[in-house]
């Protein structure tokens, strides 16, 4: 689950949760959470929800004095449910909200459910930590520069690490890359203004495109629906095994540190 899949989420959540009040909570594993359930339980159980926000791969439930603090880790179905509704067979977390409705969370490996006061969020270190979300108005093309002004490093990793750029993960990453024709190994100070520019722009519209098709094919939304972005039809050379589309080159699969990348050898020099 990336940024276009939270973003998602958050905005249905929001749609669907905003101005509801929170009237139950199960959490099965108390290890996610920051503080003892109880006290978690009494801190949000009888408050409204304002807002639903994504930050980075977080999603930030404002209650007005408090905030919840939701990541899921390597993956989760984050379902709405209705009165209506049958819950699902399996699920870790319960938030039940006043109206009959709620959500339920399944996560596939860990997650984290921290609970702080509004005026303490700069202490919460996960997220206070984590650099201007890619999608926000307030990255914008002079933040970007900025943010890569006398940087080091390969510019690949650079863009993983979620302190610089929150949100994005090793799944759009190839093709953000490929469609701005830089190789993931090429180190920052050697990016032209052009290259940076065009950088920007692809990851913006490539993470923009997933939102409008409704995320990733292989995660659901808020409503159990798949997204329509598929990485065989939308990816260039993510996940591609044959020829770059472009120029007709075979793409290779590189190791770039801890992660894998796609590549075009010809279209993205080193
Ligand atoms: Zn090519």
């Amino acid at each position: 689950m990336e940024l276009p899949e939270v973003l998602i989420i958050s905005q249905q959540m929001e749609k669907e949760l905003a101005g509801t009040y929170i009237s139950a909570v199960e959490v099965s594993n108390h290890k996610c959470l920051n503080v003892p359930f109880e006290e978690f339980q009494k801190t949000i159980v009888g408050k409204k929800v304002l807002s639903v926000k994504a930050k980075g791969k977080w999603f930030v439930i404002s209650l007005g004095a408090h905030m919840i603090f939701f990541n899921p880790g390597m993956g989760a179905y984050i379902l709405y449910y209705t009165s209506d509704s049958t819950l699902p067979e399996k699920y870790q977390i319960k938030i039940e909200c006043s109206n009959g409705t709620g959500i339920t969370f399944r996560v596939w490996w860990f997650c984290y459910l921290h609970v702080m006061p509004t005026e303490k969020v700069n202490d919460h270190k996960m997220t206070a930590q984590l650099g201007v979300t890619s999608l926000d108005e307030s990255f914008t093309l002079e933040y970007f520069f900025e943010l890569l002004h006398k940087k080091r490093g390969y510019i690949k990793s650079f863009l993983l690490n979620q302190k610089n750029v929150a949100g994005i993960g090793n799944f759009y990453i190839h093709d953000i890359l490929f469609n701005a024709g830089i190789h993931p190994l090429r180190k920052i100070p050697s990016l032209t203004s052009e290259e940076i520019e065009v950088l920007y722009h692809s990851m913006r519209s490539l993470l923009q495109k997933s939102v409008e098709l409704g995320g990733s094919k292989y995660e659901k939304d808020f409503y159990g629906n798949y997204g329509g972005f598929d990485a065989k039809k939308h990816f260039k050379v993510g996940y591609n095994e044959g020829d770059c589309p472009v120029c007709r080159t075979q793409i290779q699969k590189i190791k770039t540190g801890s992660t894998s990348s796609y590549v075009c050898p010809q279209c993205q020099p080193l």
